[in-house]
């Protein structure tokens, strides 16, 4: 069996390599604030299934209340209800806990709904919120852009008594959705559009997955998040760069309102993979076009996918700490991503082997019917896994690519007159080549030196190959599916204007190997199994498609990265 990864709790706080947030930390603590504690968040919206940006930013929040054993909760941003299911909501718990986390407490910022509402009126009250009847774009025409100040709406200096009716009757369901706005009063000509009045709360008449039809105004993401982090007492509010420009209005709300605590927004750089895209809008298109399977569609850099592509939750820990945390964008080479899995899963998969493009040798000098069971190791790197016994026979499949009839220079496979070590058996010789009518090799015959199993020739000549083969009548076939890149294109969110982003996508992202020949010992695989088929790759048993008996294999990655050797080539 291989070692299963648990969702079980909290794993033990490794000891990580530092980076400026710690810095940040530590100096609060020095200064003695927050009476010594420390506590963070998570804060998804529930619009989408994680994806690998999002175990970054889950790693550092949950690692952070680990390093410093502090609390990390975990809060949905639900304040966007025309987006937002319960479908989201349940996958997400799902996948921060299989990434092998536990939160403190779990929140919404709906249950903050009615305090945000009595925060949104005690600014009213003292004059620095008024309602405003302008349309969304005219708030957006009046507020200007980076190099063009704002101008004041002609509501800005409603008296707060009219304001607050007001808003009590947007509350009440008196108005249709975009009638009216609340507005902070802030600062017009503020060099940081942000300041610029910004919208506090706006009228929709939607449904929301948990406070139903209770609601027909809603906050806005920056009226709600750093309130609902100070009712939390959250200390440290851990974002992304893109909030670095609403720093002030995080302030600002704050400041001017009656809380207690007073957290502290630090920003890092979010996580860019190479050829994939990380947002929840365009995973969700890739979704809805049936580009992929759906959000687990192992090609996806969704958390569920990647799962269920065989990634386990210590490779993406250790991914996540190992590429660190800066302040600097930049994008990850997915390379980095899969020489963690690799790392992993060469000390826990099992090894097995199968041919995924089979060519058929026939060992001449072998007795027909006759089986030979061969040991073989289930790991090198783990002694524990034992050994088990694979059946040799007269006629074998090998893999295509493993023969060439004219090989070149350096060549160690099998080739015309040339000898080959099977992996775990006999050393074989290519006696005669067979062809079909139109000339593609059929079948190979071979001879093999019973003298050199497991071990080395008796004649001391030099056998550089080893190959791999299964027993042809003993392979059995299965669903195996060669996962690769969901995008060609380096950078897919790259692309000129006009370009639909989706062009990038690589056609050749999912291959069906035809006819597989795996061993025997392969149909007992169990879903949930990761297994190194020797030369080829790790596989990962489909927990979802698998049934007793008839596995389906994903390909969770190649051995080395095969992207690398293309470019090589390329370059000359
Ligand atoms: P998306 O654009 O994919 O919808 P988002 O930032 O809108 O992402 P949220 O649900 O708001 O998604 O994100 C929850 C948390 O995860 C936020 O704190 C956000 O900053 C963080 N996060 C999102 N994407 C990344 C990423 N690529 N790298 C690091 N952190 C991220
Ligand atoms: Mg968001």
């Amino acid at each position: 069996m291989t070692t299963p990864s648990t969702p079980e709790a909290s794993p033990p706080a490794p000891v990580l390599p530092r980076h400026f947030i710690h810095d940040e930390i530590d100096a609060d603590l020095a200064a003695g604030k927050n009476e010594g504690r420390v506590q963070t968040r998570f804060p998804p919206e529930p619009n989408g299934y994680l994806h690998i940006g999002h175990a970054k930013s889950i790693c550092l929040n949950f690692g952070l209340a680990q390093r410093y054993g502090g609390k990390c909760n975990l809060r949905f941003d639900d304040t966007n209800p025309t987006k937002e299911e319960q479908e989201y909501v349940d996958s997400i718990q799902e996948d921060v806990r299989w990434l092998g986390f536990t939160w403190d407490r779990l929140t919404y910022a709906s249950d903050f709904f009615e305090e945000l509402y009595h925060f949104a009126e005690h600014l009213i009250t003292n004059g620095k919120a008024y309602i405003c009847d302008l349309s969304g774009d005219e708030v957006s025409e009046y507020r200007g852009s980076l190099d063009k100040p704002g101008r004041e709406s002609p509501f800005r200096h409603r008296t707060p008594a009219e304001s607050l009716d007001l808003f009590r009757r947007m509350r009440a369901g008196e108005f249709k959705d975009g009638a009216r706005t609340l507005r902070a009063k802030i600062d017009m000509s503020s060099p940081n559009p942000n300041l610029r009045d910004p919208v506090l709360y706006r009228i929709l008449h939607a449904h929301h997955h948990r406070t139903r039809e209770r609601w027909c105004i809603y906050p806005m993401y920056d009226f709600a998040h750093g309130q609902c982090d100070a009712l939390e007492s959250i200390t440290h509010s851990i974002c992304t760069l893109e909030f670095e420009i609403h720093r002030p209005l995080y302030n600002w709300f704050l400041e001017n309102l009656p809380v207690k605590a007073h957290p502290r927004q630090i920003e890092f750089a979010r996580l860019n993979l190479s050829y994939t895209v990380l947002s929840k809008r365009k995973l969700l298109e890739l979704v809805r076009d049936k580009h992929v399977s759906g959000w687990d569609d192992p090609r996806m850099p969704t958390l569920s996918g990647i799962r269920r592509r065989g990634y386990t939750p210590e490779s993406l820990r250790a991914f996540c700490d190992g590429i660190g945390v800066a302040r600097n964008n930049g994008t990850i080479d997915r390379a980095v991503l899969e020489n963690s899995i690799r790392e992993d899963l060469n000390k826990r998969a099992l090894r097995a082997m199968a041919v995924l493009d089979p060519l058929k040798i026939t060992i001449e000098n072998f007795p027909e019917g006759q089986i030979e069971w061969i040991e073989a190791v289930n790991n090198p790197e783990d002694p524990a896994a034992g050994t088990r016994k694979i059946p040799f026979t007269r006629t074998l499949w090998i893999e295509r690519e493993d023969f060439k009839e004219d090989p070149p220079k350096k060549y160690f496979r099998l080739s015309p007159g040339k000898e080959v070590r099977l992996r775990y058996a006999w050393c074989i010789t290519c006696k005669e080549v067979k062809k079909d009518a139109s000339g593609n090799v059929t079948e190979l015959v071979c001879t093999y030196d019973p003298a050199t199993l497991h071990g080395a020739t008796t004649d001391g000549r030099k056998v550089k190959g080893i190959i791999h083969w299964v027993s042809a009548e003993h392979a059995f076939e299965a669903p195996v599916r060669l996962y690769d890149h969901l995008f060609s294109s380096e950078h897919p969110d790259d692309v000129p204007e006009g370009v639909d982003w989706k062009s990038g996508l690589n056609p050749g992202s999912l291959v069906v190997a035809p006819h597989p020949k795996l061993e025997p010992s392969l149909q007992h695989a169990e879903g949930g199994q990761h297994f190194q088929f020797e030369r080829v790759g790790y596989f990962f048993v489909d927990p979802k498609d698998s049934r007793t008996g008839a596995p389906v294999f994903h390909r969770t990655t190649t051995l080395r990265d095969a992207w690398a050797r293309i470019e090589k080539r390329a370059e000359g």
